[in-house]
């Protein structure tokens, strides 16, 4: 029998690669594409010599050329970080955009079924606790954050407009903050810096007061999700993501104590339009998908401090 083809954008970056590996392990062929700009050839460096897996090195704001057939693309390439989306804007409203169009392009090509990577920024600084895919968001446009936000919500509107004019089947999936394994030591996000300062003993930077909350979707977790995504019949935008919710201070503390150092903590100020609270309402996913998240944040952190200490 044919093995299935996957493409995945951004398949050498964070998510990516661990779902190179996860469709690798359930009998896929995968094609990755990558510019490299937050992605990292470590990430996928140990599925070179696999036969099933295949890189391109590829902007997917341009367009995507394949030739055999594809099944699947996943559109997952994007800055992510709120650090990369301040420093580079452009591009990540390029590849919100442009990059979803190509991606679906794609798809409607090669007869494909399709899924973008969207995220929980669509609800913005949510005044509405814990957020249902329901709530229609409360997003300042023209602010710093503007730019991956609203390249998120036009590559919601394109991909519904896809499969309302075009039939394709496609999958939205709403991610909430995930963290794991092959985050960049220097990506800017909570989970990595404070990470990285505990064990390099450096302080910790808590923005504003700390007493903004998040909830932390350890990756195993996400990727099981998005499989189970991929393979439902749901063509409607379902929240991912660990509804624990717990401060930033609260997180501080608990990397202190995993990590067994005594960091120190500053205060330094709150970014611009940080959400104050985020916490995804999964019902949906439960009754869908049968998908709840199963990791534990003390036990997902821990398996990231390993990580981050045998770099
Ligand atoms: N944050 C922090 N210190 C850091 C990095 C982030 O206090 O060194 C805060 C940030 O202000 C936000 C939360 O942690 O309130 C999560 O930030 P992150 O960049 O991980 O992702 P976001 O959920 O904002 O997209």
């Amino acid at each position: 029998m044919r093995k299935k083809t996957v493409v995945i954008t951004g398949g050498a970056g964070f998510i990516g690669s661990h779902l190179c590996d996860r469709l690798l392990l359930e009998g896929f062929k995968v094609i990755c594409l990558d510019n490299f700009i937050t992605g990292a050839l470590s990430n996928i460096k140990h599925l070179l010599g696999n036969k099933n897996f295949r890189l391109i090195e590829r902007d997917v704001a341009k367009y995507i050329d394949i030739k055999e057939k594809v099944d699947f693309v996943l559109h997952f390439a994007s800055l992510a970080s709120p650090e990369d989306y301040l420093k580079y804007p452009i591009h990540t409203l390029k590849s919100g955009s442009l990059g979803t169009h190509n991606a679906l392009g794609l798809a409607k090509q090669k007869k494909a079924k399709f899924m973008l990577a969207s995220t929980s920024e669509v609800y913005g600084d949510p005044l509405i606790h814990p957020q249902p895919e329901t709530y229609w968001g409360n997003v300042n446009s023209i602010g710093v954050r503007g730019c991956y936000d609203e390249s998120k919500r036009f590559a919601e509107a394109l991909t519904m407009a896809y499969y309302r004019v075009h039939k394709i089947d496609i999958k939205i999936a709403r991610i909430f903050n995930t963290y794991g394994p092959r985050m960049r030591v220097r990506d800017g996000r909570v989970v990595p810096n404070f990470i990285y300062q505990a064990l390099h003993d450096k302080p910790m930077t808590i923005y504003g007061e700390g007493m903004q909350t998040r909830s932390f979707c350890y990756i195993d977790d996400l990727v099981e999700g998005i499989f189970r995504l991929m393979h439902c019949r749901v063509n409607e935008p379902i929240n991912l993501g660990n509804p624990n919710e717990f401060t930033i201070l609260e997180l501080s503390k608990f990397i202190i104590e995993l990590t067994g150092i005594k960091s120190r903590i500053i205060y330094k100020l709150l970014p611009k339009d940080d959400p104050r609270q985020r916490q995804p309402n999964i019902a949906k996913a439960k009754r869908l998908l049968k998908w709840e998240p199963k990791v534990e944040l003390g036990e997902g952190l821990y398996k990231t401090i390993e990580w981050f200490l045998g770099l």
